[in-house]
């Protein structure tokens, strides 16, 4: 008897920290809880909106449960209640988050819908959302028990009145990075046109490394509900168009940007596709788009940058990478005083050089910071947004914009091109919308300019979520 006990008692922990015990057997379902995120600059709170058991199985891989890469400004986290192991975990970013650095949330509350999903437990949870202190250590802001056996949890949905296409296939959804492809804007006669965008930029994000060294474990899937009517809301020259999950130019005020504001309706569209990544093709020219780690990625699909955009919004969707750019003006309060070291992988403050977080990749030789032509840069670059402005004031036609950039691109390639340190992993200033304070890896990265190539340390950044995701 007493033998028996022991046993039992040294099974005991083994069961509570499995997190298959917890999540059903081998294929369990995939739970959302949906919740709504309101505050302003300076205080948020976080309110249930529903908990969700989606139609389609958990699509993710059960042996990578836990979110170790440290990225995102949140991080949510499920919970066994009794012993507080982590069963399920993953770093994100929000719109709310982003928002809460506007001129805006200084003189009012707002609020967003949001989701995190996860696999279905078969006991009570805990879900625990926590948020970066100012030394960027998470710290718990919000906390709330799930009882997956609750008759209030959500188990039917709309049904979704269109087919699931799928654009790049490699098997078993949860052997594979999933990515799905969602259209905006596009009518029922426009199918064609999405089909063709989303190929086309499936098939130059993996001619991009180091997405093109691991195309064979992602599947790509897409889907578009057709729109009533064709294009994208763009308010600030008067375009306006219905969108079911409420695309728009103009986000924040900033005239490039692209976001999606109903989650809700977003989800509800989304959850009819195994998917971890999301990308939204708007159906519109004008350049724009935007990047949300661990939401979504938006690109104008028409535009003539648009293989650029996607991959660099994807940069901040997929892998939580900073801009590196600093000469363009965004939406965005700038931080004052003291720079803290920033959590993205491939910016730093460079508090202490001999801490550097890519130190690894730096020769010994190579001097910290690093030279650049940044006067240059900057000169030109000044001219340039003259110019950008200019044209979007006069409305002039898209392609004139595209050309600007096309010049732009040259003169930057052509004035790295003779810089002693091209080629140098160091750290360079000027990087995270900031000309000083902040430096990069490289010279030149598709996160700076709309250069064709991630750098080094971007490139690494990438590949360690790869891992998060596939064996
Ligand atoms: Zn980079």
């Amino acid at each position: 008897m007493k033998s028996k006990l022991l046993f039992a008692l040294t099974l005991l922990p083994y069961c509570l920290f499995n997190g298959n015990t917890l999540f059903s057997s081998e294929k369990p379902a995939t739970m959302r809880v949906d919740y709504y995120h309101t505050g302003n600059a300076l205080m948020e709170i976080f309110s249930l909106h529903r908990v969700v058991v989606e139609p389609l199985l958990w699509p993710g891989n059960p042996d990578k449960n836990i979110d170790n890469t440290n990225r995102g400004l949140y991080l949510f986290e499920i919970v066994e209640p009794l012993t507080n192991a982590v069963l399920y975990s993953r770093g994100y970013s929000s719109i709310f988050g982003e928002w809460q650095n506007t001129a805006e949330a200084k003189n009012m509350h707002r609020t967003f819908h949001e989701s995190v999903r996860f696999p279905r437990p078969e006991k009570m949870v805990r879900l625990r959302i926590s948020k970066r202190d100012d030394a960027n250590r998470f710290a718990t802001i919000w906390s709330m028990m799930i009882d997956p056996e609750d008759m209030l949890v959500v188990r039917k949905s709309r049904a979704l009145e269109t087919k699931v296409l799928s654009v790049l296939n490699n098997g078993n959804p949860a052997k594979m990075v999933d990515v799905l492809i969602v259209g905006d804007g596009f009518t029922a006669s426009e199918t064609g046109d999405f089909k063709k965008y989303a190929a086309e930029l499936t098939e130059n994000m993996f001619a991009v490394s180091p997405f093109k060294e691991f195309k064979n474990r992602f599947n790509v899937w897409a889907i578009n509900i057709p729109s009533p009517e064709s294009g994208t809301s763009r308010p600030s020259n008067g375009t306006f168009r219905w969108s079911r999950i409420g695309a728009t130019y103009d986000a924040f005020r900033s005239e490039r940007y692209i976001l999606a504001f109903d989650n809700q309706a977003l989800r509800e569209i989304a959850q009819y596709a195994p998917y971890e990544f999301l990308i939204i093709l708007t159906n519109s020219e004008t350049y724009g788009g935007g990047g949300i780690f661990g939401q979504y990625t938006t690109v104008a699909a028409k535009n003539e940058w648009r293989q650029y955009l996607m991959i660099h919004e994807f940069g901040h969707h997929f892998a939580a990478l900073a801009d590196e750019y600093y000469t363009s003006p965004v939406a965005y309060n700038e931080a004052m005083g003291s720079k803290p070291e920033p959590w993205e992988p491939n910016v730093t403050a460079l508090q202490n050089p001999q801490e550097l977080k890519w130190k690894a990749f730096v020769r010994p030789e190579t001097p910290l910071p690093t030279g650049w032509p940044k006067k240059e840069f900057e000169t030109f670059q000044k001219k340039n947004q003259a110019e950008r402005k200019k044209l979007r004031r006069e409305n002039r036609p898209e392609h004139e914009m595209s050309e600007l950039f096309r010049r732009e691109q040259e003169f930057c390639e052509n004035l790295f091109a003779v810089s002693p340190n091209h080629d140098k992993i160091g750290a360079f200033e000027g990087a995270n919308y900031e000309a000083t304070g902040y430096f990069r890896a490289q010279i030149n990265c598709l996160m700076f300019t709309r250069y064709d190539k991630f750098c080094r340390i971007c490139r690494e950044g990438i590949k360690q979520v790869i891992d998060l995701y596939v064996d």
